[in-house]
């Protein structure tokens, strides 16, 4: 019996898991074995499945939503499944949180508080699922009286990345079920476990068959497969924007699916003179290191007020160095493993291109080697151009990069100076620049004097190159409906024909 409190082990052999669809587990013909980021040893086996799985969850699915089955139900009873569905989740909280760590490095106790907003989302979904509305028109004139009605999408793909496997596939499935959609998911191969647990606790929790269903597999083959299934009404895609690109082709050569897409980001993070020095350090530590930086809202450019650089970057480079970095299933743990072999060499490599294009490294900068796992410690450039590939590229890691301007327009054309628009933060006293810079830089999260604040109840999402569509709260759930205009003749008809 494995043991998910603060006394956690490895386990002794990995998990075997089944692939969920049509409500219940199905058994994988070949099996993808998932290693521990952190401690290097086998933890998890997932069904590599094969397109007909995927046609198979795709049909049970479309049957789940065509016969109304979950669809036709009050709002309510929609409601009362994700609440309990909340109750479930708070009960195996420690266990869910365990494989994550597992699969993906982070932290544990990282791990539980995302578990923690994972139950919050599946609340505020279940009062989406409440008030959910369309609208009327009493204004078309006597005759005629107008009502908007809002109705589910229909059967919808859901794509998410291995950063935050539970967590963003949280911010999404209580939103497209209190819609009344039907979902099948495609999980990172790499970061399985936790949502194909999902399956069954909403199964527990009196979700319908074929409502939820999960198909494991690489991007390549089932991810591919998925965006370009032409029974399938709308993508919801979080990941990198070369894929994010190419399910706007595939929607566009299958069906014209209608996309969400939360792709990459590149977030400043300014700081002027007048702020709380120490705050503003805090922040930018925590924004660029919590989930070891691959979090696609890292702020990962500092760019800071030029009279206070220099004391500025001192106070963040002594912080930055006090982060606890190491085993994952440690409580004491701030920042754990690098979650893939690619991301730890694409980290390591922006490190070098840091170095050899002229930045001045501050802090970090250097990989670990702990018990078999893969580590990099927070690291700081400093001096970074705007040229700089460190400067433009999502690097996807615990690298940040600082900037320094003089006035308030060079900081607004500093962080605008990116093809990406997800998230931003402003930290200044001053009410009338903190009200200035969040009007004028482009981005879908912005935040003052505070980093990565927030609850399901805001929206998610981006501007420009970062992303279609918001998710969560009242936003998100109406992304998965599609508006029908509805009017209705009061009396009799104007003839046409006199
Ligand atoms: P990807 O965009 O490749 O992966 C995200 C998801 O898409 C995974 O489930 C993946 O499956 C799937 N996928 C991969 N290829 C396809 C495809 N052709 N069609 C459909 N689905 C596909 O990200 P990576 O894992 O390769 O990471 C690369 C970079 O992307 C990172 O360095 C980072 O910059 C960015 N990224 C951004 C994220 C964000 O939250 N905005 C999240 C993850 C990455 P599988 O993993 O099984 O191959």
């Amino acid at each position: 019996m494995l043991d998910f409190t603060d006394r956690a082990t490895l386990p002794d052999a990995p998990r075997e898991f089944g692939f969920w669809s049509d409500g219940s587990w199905r058994k994988g013909r070949a099996m993808f074995e998932r290693r521990s980021p952190g401690h290097g040893v086998a933890v998890t086996l997932t069904p590599k499945c094969t397109v007909d799985d995927l046609n198979a969850a795709v049909a049970a699915a479309r049957r789940a939503f065509e016969d109304r089955r979950w669809a036709g139900l009050p709002g309510a009873d929609r409601a009362a499944v994700l609440l309990r569905t909340a109750d479930i989740l708070r009960r195996r909280r420690d266990e869910i949180a365990y494989w994550e760590v597992l699969e993906n490095g982070k932290p544990i106790s990282q791990a539980r508080g995302e578990i923690d907003h994972c139950i919050a989302c599946f609340e505020v979904g279940a009062g989406a699922a409440r008030l959910l509305h369309g609208d009327s028109f009493n204004s078309l004139g006597d005759n005629l009286f107008g009502m908007v009605l809002r109705e589910p999408v229909g059967v919808v793909g859901l794509i998410t990345p291995w950063n935050f496997p539970f967590l963003i596939l949280c911010e999404r499935i209580p939103f497209i079920l209190a819609s009344g959609c039907t979902v099948v998911v495609k999980p990172s191969e790499v970061t399985s476990a936790t949502t194909l647990l999902l399956g069954e606790i909403l199964s527990e929790a009196g979700a319908p068959d074929g409502v939820y269903n999960v198909v494991t597999g690489s991007g390549r083959t089932i991810g591919q497969a998925l965006t370009e299934h032409p029974d399938v009404d709308m993508l919801s895609f979080t990941g990198s924007t070369s894929v994010g690109r190419s399910c706007v082709h595939a929607a566009a050569d299958s069906n014209f699916k209608k996309l969400g897409l939360e792709l990459g980001g590149k977030n400043p993070i300014i700081v002027f003179a007048d702020s709380d020095l120490e705050d503003a350090a805090d922040g930018a530590a925590f924004g660029i290191s919590f989930n070891t930086g691959q979090c696609c809202v890292s702020s990962s450019r500092v760019i800071v007020e030029r009279s206070v650089a220099r004391e500025f970057e001192e106070i963040l480079a002594a912080k930055m160095a006090k982060i606890v970095v190491g085993d994952p299933l440690q409580t004491k743990t701030q920042v754990g493993a690098i979650t893939t072999d690619a991301q730890n060499s694409i980290i390591l490599g922006y490190i070098d291109k840091g170095k050899a294009e002229g930045a001045t490294l501050v802090a970090g900068g250097q990989a670990l080697d702990l018990g078999g796992g893969q580590y990099i410690v927070p690291t700081l450039f400093s001096g970074v151009t705007p040229a700089m590939s460190i400067a433009r590229d999502e690097i996807f890691g615990p690298v940040l990069s600082s900037f320094h301007f003089d006035t308030l327009e060079e900081a607004v054309s500093l962080a605008n100076d990116t093809v990406y628009g997800l998230a931003a933060s402003v930290w200044t006293k001053n009410i009338d620049k903190a009200l200035v810079v969040t009007r004028r830089v482009r981005a879908g999260r912005f935040w003052v004097n505070t980093i990565m604040a927030g609850g399901p109840e805001m929206p998610l999402g981006g501007f420009k190159q970062s992303g279609w569509g918001r998710e969560a709260g009242m936003y998100g759930v109406e992304e998965y409906t599609q508006v029908k205009s509805v009017h209705i003749e009061i009396g009799k008809r104007a003839h046409w024909i006199k």
